[in-house]
Parts: C-alpha cells; sequence; structure tokens
C-alpha cells in the first residue's frame, strides 16, 4: 500500500516524509483493518514529524484524524460490519485497567498509545485500531468534513465540558485556532455568550462570523466578567489576564501541552475559589458524545485538500500559518 513515511524527524521544509510502497497491516485479534479515505492534518502531526515530541515509534505513518471505512475484522471483533464508515482520533488504546483507566481518565492512562505517534495513523491506504477505540461516523457528514471534528473538535468539547460551562453561561476563549473555532459553535447551542480574546483580525472575523458577543486582545477589558475561561494559546502570561476577567467560583481551563511559564501573581486573581484545570488530550466518552452534537448543531468545518502524495506541503502550509480551517488528505479517490 501507498504511505507516507518518517523514518527519521527533520524539520518539515526538508520533505522528512517519504511516499513508500509498504505491506498493507493486518487487523490482529480485537482489531480492525480501516481502508483510509481521508486523513486531517493536525498542529501535532508536525511536531512529531520534526522530533518535538520524542518518542514516536520509527519508521512511522503520521495522522490521527482518520475516516474511512472497515475493510477486514481481526478475530473476535463484532462492533462494526464490513464496510461500515469509522474515524480513529489521537487515543488509540488505553490499557483498561489502571486506575485512570478506571476512573474514567483512559486519557491519562501510562500505557495509552497515540494513533500516527506510538502507533501507526493514517497517512496511508490503510490502518488497523482496537475496534473499540474505533468512532462510528454520523452520516450527516461527509468523510471531509468529519476528519477536523475527530481532534480539534473532540478536544474542544472535552475544554467545554472541563470547564464545567453551564447553559446560558459567559464563556471567554484565549487564543482562536481550529479547536476555539468548533468550541464557540458548540457554546452557542447551549445559548452561552462567547467573548473571544485574539489578536488576529482574521480570527476576529472568524469568531464573530460564529457568534460572538464580543472579540478584542488579550489585554483588553471585556464588557463584563466571565463564568468559564479557555486558555488554546500556549502563552503562560495569558492565565493571570484571563482570572482577572473570571468571576468568584469560576473555572480557567487551559488547553494546551506546552506552555511559556506562567508568570508570579497576586493570590486575589485565584481567590475566591476560582479553579484552574488543564486538558489533556480526550476519551471515547468525549468523541462518542461530541460526534452526534456536532451533527444535530451542525457543525461543517472548513478544510483544505491534500493529496496524500502533498503530505510534506500540507505541514509545510501549516507550520506557515497558511491554512484556513485544516488541511485533509484526501488518500482514496
Ligand atoms: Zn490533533
Ligand atoms: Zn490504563
Amino acid at each position: 500500500m501507498r504511505a507516507e513515511l518518517l523514518n527519521q524527524p527533520a524539520e518539515v521544509n526538508s520533505n522528512p516524509l517519504k511516499l513508500a510502497d509498504i505491506p498493507r497491516p493486518e487487523a490482529a485479534p480485537g482489531e480492525i483493518l480501516v481502508q483510509v479515505h481521508v486523513c486531517g492534518v493536525c498542529h501535532t502531526d508536525l511536531h512529531v514529524v520534526e522530533g518535538e515530541l520524542r518518542e514516536a515509534s520509527l519508521p512511522l505513518v503520521p495522522g490521527h484524524q482518520i475516516v474511512g471505512t472497515v475493510a477486514a475484522n481481526g478475530d473476535g471483533v463484532m462492533r462494526f460490519k464490513l464496510g461500515e464508515r469509522v474515524g480513529i482520533p489521537w487515543l488509540h488504546e488505553a490499557c483498561g485497567i489502571c486506575e485512570f483507566c478506571q476512573r474514567g481518565q483512559e486519557n491519562l492512562c501510562p500505557w495509552a498509545r497515540f494513533t500516527g505517534y506510538t502507533a501507526q495513523g493514517g497517512y496511508a491506504e490503510y490502518t488497523t485500531v482496537p475496534e473499540k477505540f474505533a468512532v462510528p461516523i454520523p452520516a450527516r457528514f461527509s468523510d471531509v468534513e468529519a476528519a477536523p471534528l475527530l481532534c480539534a473538535g473532540i478536544v474542544g468539547y472535552r475544554s467545554l465540558r472541563l470547564s464545567d460551562l453551564q447553559q446560558g453561561e459567559r464563556l471567554g476563549l484565549f487564543g482562536y485556532g481550529g479547536s476555539a473555532d468548533l468550541c464557540i459553535q458548540v457554546a452557542r447551542h447551549w445559548h452561552c455568550e462567547v467573548f473571544v480574546f485574539t489578536r488576529s483580525p482574521a480570527h476576529q472575523e472568524l469568531a464573530t462570523k460564529h457568534g460572538a458577543a464580543w472579540v478584542g486582545r488579550a489585554e483588553e477589558n471585556p464588557p463584563s466578567n466571565l463564568d468559564r475561561a479557555i486558555i488554546f494559546a500556549p502563552v503562560g502570561s495569558l492565565v493571570p489576564l484571563a482570572l482577572g476577567h473570571l468571576r468568584k467560583g469560576g473555572t480557567l481551563c487551559i488547553n494546551a501541552i506546552h506552555t511559556s511559564p506562567i508568570p508570579e501573581m497576586p493570590y486575589d486573581l485565584l481567590w475566591g475559589e476560582r479553579t484552574i484545570r488543564t486538558v489533556a488530550n480526550a476519551t471515547r466518552r468525549d468523541a462518542e458524545e461530541f460526534l452526534p452534537l456536532a451533527a444535530e448543531i451542525p457543525i461543517i468545518p472548513d478544510t483544505q485538500l491534500f493529496d496524500l502524495d502533498q503530505a510534506n506541503q500540507a505541514l509545510q502550509a501549516l507550520k506557515h500559518g497558511q491554512i484556513n480551517g485544516t488541511a485533509v488528505l484526501q488518500v482514496r479517490h
């Protein structure tokens, strides 16, 4: 089968992915073989390909926003029929028995494997996944429309969930990338008022289009305080700024794998039972709740298509901020 293979991480401008002909994987017991139709291209892929995330199993097929159809079932598999459409997100597998898995926090499982990082991903014609970790794709979506929902969408939904946002509350979003753009649509569906803090005029415009009641820069004062806030930008200095607008008892959720240091700040900003918490990827529950909700709203993401053999170009465009919406590789024509 054709696959875009990473043998050694390198700067993406040097075209580190090579189009290769490799054996088609086989579904092990408990797994399904998926014929990949499309695979979204995520910032995390960029960090894997460039080696900032250091534990990639090389040689690696990247990609973790996979939409395809079941092409074969391994032994003992009964969840999906052949030909059924499924999605494969970042969480590829978790152990199911550790304390985190038992608590419903399988995203924190120390033995978890991640699609397109520590397990083979979707920049290829076929891939495999344990059947329990594949997600049904609602009929409302085309393959291409569904792909961005599988990462930015699911993680954005978890951020909303962990922020404890209630119907009708006021939400602040700091930073406005793909995840925030999907989040705002869910929050508006829940009749929440949303304030968006971003310095990019293009992002301010997009946020307004998707229902933001107020847009401005992080240093600006919004017209009223926030019940909940989510930070998407990896900028630690946003933490005291966001807390400064958060009401007593409110929640600040940080959705960033890494962030610059959080500056020293007066305790008053946190006092009054304010909560700060972080979001680490997502669980199957997030995926299984979010996709039907996205279909009901509906949320139709903006996408930019590339062919499989243009994976390097797609990553380069992403790195240089030239993608509107989400880049998606078209694998099956
Ligand atoms: Zn991702
Ligand atoms: Zn576990």
